[in-house]
């Protein structure tokens, strides 16, 4: 059997992944572009980053581009997307990933920390989430590309249904996703546009370092994570793969956790 039909899973659906040159965003960029799709890397500051992510890529085989934008500004967002189309002839996958934190004790949060959280994980989701829809619905199916006539994939967190002390706007971002998913999808399902969400529990990257980069902390983190080992990008890789591809075509409005069983209470593993 020839594996290019099996692995080449994504071939001709071109795709864009926000905040695509760290982390989480960095691994689902390689994983589309691996699975055949043409990536555009949004990235907003290190562009050094970004065009090693495009190397990597090109390395490959594969085709990518580099394209600077801040995805909770409406101009810059919809200049990017034109661009994308320009260069790539259409989308049919949008990852809609960047994302931050700015932490702090409810009573001592700024309305600025609040305000950035809220501005790139909810409406930088939903500017690139709307850009994308516009395209797939002007374009409709492509027989023999894909059962669908689009993707959308949220990332969203556990924190879309586990409170986080601490973490108030980051949660509330989070939570707004998981129903800004629903929405979307029930609103765009008849036109054959598929939206879901991928919901992280602890993964290896820049934004969560604290957690994992000294023995104790990883300890105490493990006491979270009922399947006992911290996740890694490539684990978030391969589940966006799976949401873009027809083999989950029947798949809409639904968070795929992918958390090591941290949705699971392991609070209540020893009777509770
Ligand atoms: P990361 O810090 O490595 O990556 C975040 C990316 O978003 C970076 O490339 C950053 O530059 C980019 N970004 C931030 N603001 C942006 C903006 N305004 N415009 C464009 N890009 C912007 O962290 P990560 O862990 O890879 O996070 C990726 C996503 O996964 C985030 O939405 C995060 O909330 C989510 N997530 C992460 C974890 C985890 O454990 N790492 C868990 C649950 C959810």
């Amino acid at each position: 059997m020839s594996t290019n039909a099996v692995d080449k899973i994504l071939q001709g659906q071109p795709a864009l992944v926000t905040g695509a040159n760290s982390g989480i965003g960095r691994a689902v960029a390689i994983g589309l572009a691996q699975a055949g799709a043409d990536v555009v890397v949004n990235y907003i500051s290190h562009p050094e980053a970004a065009d090693e992510v495009v190397a990597q890529i090109r390395a490959g085989g594969g085709r990518a581009l580099a394209i600077k934008a801040d995805v909770s500004r409406e101009d810059e967002v919809e200049a990017m997307f034109e661009r994308a189309i320009a260069e790539f002839g259409t989308l049919h996958i949008t990852v809609c990933n960047a994302g931050l934190q700015r932490d702090a004790p409810f009573h001592s949060m700024t309305l600025e920390q609040w305000q950035t959280v809220i501005s790139v994980n909810l409406t930088g989701q939903f500017l690139c989430a709307r850009a994308a829809v516009r395209e797939y619905l002007r374009r409709g199916v492509v027989d023999g590309v894909s059962l669908a006539a689009g993707k959308v994939i949220h990332m969203s967190s556990v924190h879309e249904v586990i409170p986080w002390a601490g973490h108030a706007n980051y949660a509330a971002s989070k939570g707004g996703v998981m129903l800004l998913m629903k929405s979307l999808a029930q609103e765009v399902a008849p036109a054959r546009i598929r939206v879901n969400a991928i919901a992280p529990g602890a993964i290896r990257t820049p934004i969560n370092t604290a957690a994992w980069s000294t023995p104790a902390a990883y300890d105490d983190l493990m006491k979270l994570v009922p399947y006992r080992r911290i996740g890694e990008p490539e684990d978030i890789a391969r589940a966006a793969v799976w949401l873009a591809s027809d083999a989950s075509d029947y798949v809409t409005g639904t968070s795929l956790f992918v958390d090591g069983g941290m949705t699971l209470f392991p609070g209540f593993a020893s009777g509770g």
